[in-house]
């Protein structure tokens, strides 16, 4: 068992909370989640409703299809969460796109408050009211957002000390400095005709890091040049690649 009192917490205000934890049960989040190195709580939004029909949406203003997230309604799920002294988020297609930057960020605090809209969205005054921070896993629409909370919270997870074990600290991976990832290989050394190639089974660790970071230079340059494009900078301000750490698996 974990000794930390306030461990790292994710709280989702949610019309679903039955669909957590879902796939952060299970795995890495969810052994960590069962060792109590995080801690989860699904909210129900419509525990907040007033009226008796516990209505938590209703028709646009202004006309156009589909139903909106009350504001009021809303902001009483949020105040009842009692989540001041933390970043409040809201999952939206319209929010600034999420990067490793921003999950390093939430996964070094105490744990966000997610909010995850349905049908056309919430109503805007709830967003600037609460001053809730929009954010998006992508450029395409989702039915809700659930599965982007879940997306958010499990890439924090994998961060938190002591989750991954002995596994690298995640400081090699994709992103972590403005690279995509080498490509991998294990066992059998041969397959379907195909080699490992002979420089990872060489027992050479300096010519190995060597040349993963030529296969990810090449790797970015020719799948994102955004990253590629950005990546002086980030050079610049001390996020230089350290030699990959080799590890056999968890
Ligand atoms: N009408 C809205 C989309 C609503 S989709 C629009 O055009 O912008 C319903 C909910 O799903 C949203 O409120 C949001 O919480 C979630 N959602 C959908 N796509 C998402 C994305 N790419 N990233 C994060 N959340 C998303």
């Amino acid at each position: 068992m974990n000794s930390n009192p306030t461990p790292w917490r994710a709280t989702v205000l949610t019309l679903f909370p039955e669909m957590f934890p879902g796939p952060l049960g299970i795995s890495l989040a969810g052994k960590a989640l069962a060792s109590g190195l995080w801690a989860l709580e699904a909210r129900d939004i419509r525990a907040s409703a007033t009226d008796k029909h516990r209505s938590v949406d209703d028709t646009p203003a202004g006309g156009g299809p589909g139903m909106v997230l009350r504001a009021d309604v809303l902001a009483a799920a949020i105040d009842a969460a009692d989540a001041q002294d933390r970043p409040r988020l809201v999952m939206s297609p319209r929010g600034r796109p999420l990067t490793q930057a921003r999950v390093a960020e939430l996964a070094a605090g105490p744990g966000p408050l997610i909010v995850c809209g349905r049908f056309e969205g919430i109503d805007q005054r709830v967003i600037d009211a609460r001053g809730l921070e929009e954010v998006s896993i992508g450029d395409y629409v989702l039915s809700g957002g659930e599965i982007a909370a879940m997306t958010l919270i499990d890439a924090c997870v994998r961060l938190l000390p002591g989750v991954m074990g002995k596994l690298a600290s995640g400081t090699d991976e994709s992103f972590s400095d403005g690279l995509l990832e080498y490509p991998q290989y294990t066992r059998p050394q041969t397959f379907e005709g195909r080699q490992i190639p002979d420089i990872l089974i060489s027992g050479d660790h300096a010519k190995v890091a060597k040349w993963r970071l030529a296969e990810a230079e090449a790797l970015t340059q020719e799948r994102r040049p955004d990253l590629w494009a950005a990546r002086p900078k980030a050079l610049e301000s001390g996020r230089k690649r350290k030699p990959p750490k080799i590890t056999t698996g968890e």
